[in-house]
């Protein structure tokens, strides 16, 4: 069920232990040819197909399109909040279920930016409130939540407004693709320090903005891609619910 469809008394009497979910994009760059709000349109998609599997079985909050997307802020129109603020932001929407007595919250992300502070922004959480035996503090993007690989991807995994984001949003948008993606050109997505992590900007990896390969994207990868990824998180929703406190032992 989705928050923004409750009153305040219909929350107050919600099972507390139901499965919270935060969604958290962006809206920033994807390339000459997607739209800026990509990240939030797609994770909107998958949102929208996962939902009606699991019912009253999880509480959807709305939808944080404001990301962490510093690295792309060469590119016009990214909107961005810097890390300490997004992590401070996600602590407080997080807080805001716990202090009416939820217990288990997911930050289901659809923008890579997210990763790190969002990590970061639940670990310093748990840290805090760590006599509460109670809690589930979890983070997950869509995209690891199932395993769309099945030959014909030619990515091995999301990148960056390249195969699979192209495809998804000829899928659901095609009106919003601004240029036919078959003439554009791959952009590599090796770093060239692997397997060290290195801090980059965007620009100096891809002039253009996306990070793939756009140019073997299509509608049908598309429809494949968002079965897979709203399957995959009811599942996870599914998981969250029987394993309870989730204690690993
Ligand atoms: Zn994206």
């Amino acid at each position: 069920m989705f928050l923004t469809d409750l009153t305040w008394p219909m929350v107050r009497d919600l099972d507390r232990g139901i499965p919270v979910v935060i969604p958290i994009a962006a809206v920033e760059q994807h390339g000459r040819h997607l739209p800026l709000a990509t990240d939030s349109l797609l994770l909107a998609e998958v949102v929208r197909r996962a939902e009606p599997r699991v019912a009253d079985g999880a509480l959807f909050a709305p939808l944080q399109w404001l990301g962490n997307s510093h690295h792309h802020i060469d590119f016009p129109g990214t909107m961005s909040a810097s890390p300490r603020v997004y992590i401070d932001l996600l602590q407080d929407l997080a807080e805001t279920f716990l202090r009416h007595g939820f217990t288990r919250i997911l930050f289901l992300n659809g923008h890579g930016g997210n990763v790190i502070p969002a990590k970061q922004a639940i670990f310093e959480m748990r840290q805090r409130l760590r006599d509460r035996s109670d809690l589930v503090l979890l983070f997950t993007s869509y995209w690891n939540l199932a395993n769309p690989q099945d030959g014909r991807l030619t990515q091995p995994e999301i990148g960056h407004a390249g195969e699979w984001e192209t495809s998804m949003i000829l899928r659901i948008a095609p009106h919003l693709v601004a240029e036919d993606p078959k003439g554009l050109k791959p952009v590599s997505p090796a770093f060239g320090f692997e397997p060290a992590y290195r801090g980059w900007t965007t620009r100096e990896r891809s002039e253009i903005g996306h990070i793939g390969s756009p140019q073997v994207a299509s509608e049908e990868k598309g429809e494949r891609l968002l079965s897979a990824f709203a399957a995959g998180v009811a599942t996870f929703l599914e998981r969250m619910r029987e394993q309870g406190g989730g204690d690993p032992a």
